[in-house]
This record gives structure tokens, C-alpha cells and sequence, in this order.
């Protein structure tokens, strides 16, 4: 293990991180590694131990990106153990049978389906498990001074403060590290909404085995709809559903049991039967806010940074926000060792070379979520395809 580098911290300085999700346990973990102190701050309590949120992202589609970084970690074993590749797409039109389509001509690459909950469980067991690293659990970030790193936290036996050199926000789209900044004249975001939310729905298993092939994503393109499906390890699968938020054809379209059914089997007539708590599931499970997350500098003074979905949150069509968020970990860690741990020259660096990165894959998910809900249906597409992988 390194020893404190030499930026003038002295060995009881705790690095702040605030968010303990996916980025933020998984960067605990990288910093514990350099031989810093870390302290996790997380406003739920300990997932561990508590109830699951209903109707929230279930599952998330991990791939090579994400996968690289908990290698690092010596998590990606655990981790795979769980998960359930994905070799391809297997559209659903309203008439007729699937159609599956590989994601590689030898039919060898794969993304995973992975428990979100598990992998953050898994990263929180890591972070833990590590002598250098304390989580305080039930501390909301309410204020921050930018000046001096003096963090305010809401806990439930009320306010608290602590000070850190530096402050790291992995505290998700919402940031409240970013609001901070914001509210401090420090920073300049934009938020872009869809007019689309999402809401997820179950297929439990059915006589004990997967209802659909568990070895593809599952897309249902319905030009101003989609659905797509991802397998879970108990054999259900995780629908979800994303539609425009308000309008005659609308998440708000649907007041009563009769009318969801009716819109499912006139749109999606495979799913009732395999969904036997469709209206539930629908009535019952929120609606996501889905948008596009921009802002700048990504830190202040080389002493508060954002990454992850703090800095660049991200639409979901590409699923690939989470393995955005864990490539910014390994990228400030080598920004780190490029920099010799002085932090004021490696946040600019971080956000210098994943500024671009960001922003790309943050225009190629809004371009694919126009794929997935209506071209990947096409006839064009579909010969495309062949010719592609001929
Ligand atoms: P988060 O996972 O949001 O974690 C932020 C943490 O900060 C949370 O624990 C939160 O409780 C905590 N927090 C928030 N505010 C405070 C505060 N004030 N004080 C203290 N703690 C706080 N990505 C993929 O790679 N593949 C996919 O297939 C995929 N599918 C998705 C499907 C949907 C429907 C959605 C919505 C997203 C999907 N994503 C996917 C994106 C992925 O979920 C995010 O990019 C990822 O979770 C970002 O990780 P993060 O750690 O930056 O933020």
C-alpha cells in the first residue's frame, strides 16, 4: 500500500465522498487502495440491512466498461457469479414471433444483467471490509462551504458537520455537491428532461424457469413507446416501460385496471400472460424522471469534485451510466498517479480528459433510445443487420 502523498494533507486528513452508490463506494475502495483515509457519507440507511425502494431500476446491463474497474478491485468474479449474460436483442413486434438479434456475428460477446442492488451491496461489503474507510450512513448533504471543505449533514438525530481537504460528490443526478456549487456561483448546469418517464413491471418466473430466453435483452419498439426486459438470477425478468410522461398516449393515459389491460393487449399482447400483477405493478410503481445532465468545471479549487452521475448524468438507452461513472474512478486514479496525489492538479485533469467522453456517450444514448423504440422494428434495419454480420 502507498503511503500519504504529498499534497499537504497529514494522516488524519479523511477524504470526503459523498454518495455511497455505485461510483462512490467503488472510488472509496480506489482512495483506500492509495493509502488515503475516507469517509463515505450516505443520506439512506444502510441498504444492507433495509427495505428495497419499489419499482426502481432492479437491474442495470454491465459491460466491459464497468467490468474493467472492478477487476481492478478484485470484485469482477464476485460480481459475474451473479450475473446473467446477454447475447443479443430479442424484439418483440405486436404480430408474430420474436426475432433475435446478436450483438456479435460469432454470438460470443455479451453485456450482463446484473441485481443493481447486489452490485452495490457488493461494493459497500468491499468498501467496508477496508480498515482506511468508515461509512456514515443516514447523512444527507445539506450544505457545503466550497472555501473550506465544511460539510452539513442531516441525520436523523439532526444536523452535524465534519470538514475534509477534499470533497468528492458521487452523489448521484440530483447532486447536492453540485447544488452546493451551484448556489456558491461556482458552476453553470443544464438539465435536460425527456417528456418520457419510466416505470418497471415483473414477469415472475413461470413453472420455476425464465417466461422469456434469459440470454437476451428484450425489446418491445413501439415507435412512441418501448419496453425492454432484463433476466433477474431468481428467474423474473424486469420490465421496463418508457412512455411520455402526459398526453392522450401517456404513463397518464390509464386510469383504471380495464384500460391498462386493455393498452397491454392491444400493445404488448405477449406480456399479460406472463405478467399476472401487470395492473398492480402499474398502478403501484412510480414513473422515472429520465434526462441529460451537463455541467461545468466539474470541480472547484482542486478541493470539491463531481463524477459520475453528479457531474454527467446520462438518459439509460445506452446502459451505460453506471459503467460511465465506474471508468471516472479509474481515470482519477491514474489522474492521481499522473499528478503525484496533488489534487489541485488532478481534478482539472480528470474533468479535462472525460469531459468529451461524457458528453459523447450522452448524445449516443439519446440516438439510441430513437434506435431502440423504433428502428431496430425496421425491415431496413433488419437487412442491415444481415449485411453487417454476413
Ligand atoms: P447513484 O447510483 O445515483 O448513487 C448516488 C448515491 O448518492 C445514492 O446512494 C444516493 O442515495 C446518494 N445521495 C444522493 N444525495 C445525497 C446527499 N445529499 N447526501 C448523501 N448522499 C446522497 N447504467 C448502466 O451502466 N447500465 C444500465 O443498464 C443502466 N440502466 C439504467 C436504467 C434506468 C431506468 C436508469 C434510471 C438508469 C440506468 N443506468 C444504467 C444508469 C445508472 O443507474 C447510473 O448511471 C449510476 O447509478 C450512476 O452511479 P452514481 O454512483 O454516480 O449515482
Amino acid at each position: 500500500m502507498s503511503t500519504l502523498p504529498s499534497s499537504g494533507m497529514t494522516e488524519r486528513d479523511e477524504i470526503a465522498v459523498v454518495g455511497a452508490g455505485l461510483a462512490g463506494c467503488l472510488l472509496a475502495c480506489f482512495l483506500a487502495r492509495r493509502g488515503y483515509r475516507v469517509a463515505l457519507y450516505e443520506r439512506r440507511p444502510d441498504p444492507r440491512t433495509g427495505r428495497v425502494e419499489r419499482g426502481r431500476s432492479i437491474n442495470l446491463a454491465l459491460s466491459e466498461r464497468g467490468l474493467d474497474a472492478l477487476r481492478r478491485i478484485g470484485l469482477a468474479e464476485q460480481v459475474m457469479a451473479d450475473a446473467l449474460p446477454m447475447r443479443g436483442r430479442m424484439i418483440h413486434p405486436v404480430d408474430g414471433e420474436p426475432q433475435f438479434q446478436s450483438y456479435s456475428a460469432a454470438g460470443t460477446l455479451a453485456i450482463n444483467s446484473i441485481s443493481r442492488g447486489a452490485l452495490n451491496n457488493a461494493l459497500l461489503d468491499a468498501a467496508a471490509a477496508l480498515p482506511e474507510v468508515r461509512i456514515a450512513f443516514d447523512h444527507r448533504l445539506v450544505g457545503l462551504d466550497p472555501a473550506t471543505g465544511e460539510m452539513t449533514f442531516e441525520t436523523p438525530t439532526g444536523k452535524t458537520t465534519a470538514v475534509a481537504p477534499v470533497v468528492l460528490g458521487a452523489d448521484g443526478a440530483g447532486s447536492a455537491v453540485r447544488g452546493q456549487l451551484l448556489g456558491h456561483g461556482l458552476l453553470t448546469e443544464s438539465l435536460d428532461f425527456l417528456d418520457y418517464g419510466y416505470k418497471e413491471l415483473t414477469i415472475p418466473p413461470l413453472g420455476g424457469d425464465f417466461a422469456l430466453d434469459p440470454e437476451a435483452l428484450h425489446i418491445w419498439p413501439r415507435g412512441t413507446s418501448m419496453m425492454i426486459a432484463l433476466p433477474n438470477p431468481d428467474r423474473s425478468f424486469t420490465c421496463t416501460l418508457f412512455w411520455p410522461t402526459h398526453g392522450t398516449a401517456s404513463f397518464a393515459s390509464l386510469g383504471s385496471p380495464a384500460a391498462i389491460e386493455r393498452h397491454f393487449a392491444t400493445h404488448y399482447p405477449d406480456l399479460p400472460p406472463l405478467a399476472p400483477n401487470l395492473v398492480d405493478d402499474y398502478q403501484h410503481n412510480p414513473v422515472g424522471v429520465l434526462g441529460t445532465v451537463r455541467c461545468t468545471p466539474w470541480q472547484v479549487g482542486g478541493k470539491v469534485g463531481l463524477l459520475g452521475d453528479a457531474a454527467h448524468a446520462i438518459v439509460p438507452f445506452y446502459g451505460q451510466g453506471a459503467n460511465c461513472a465506474f471508468e471516472d474512478v479509474v481515470e482519477l486514479d491514474r489522474c492521481l498517479d499522473d499528478c503525484a496525489d496533488d489534487w489541485a492538479a488532478a481534478l482539472p485533469l480528470f474533468q479535462q480528459r472525460r469531459q468529451d467522453n461524457a458528453e459523447a456517450i450522452a448524445r449516443m444514448a439519446l440516438t439510441n433510445f430513437v434506435e431502440m423504440r423504433d428502428k431496430v422494428a425496421s425491415p431496413v434495419f433488419q437487412l442491415w443487420r444481415r449485411v453487417e454480420h454476413a
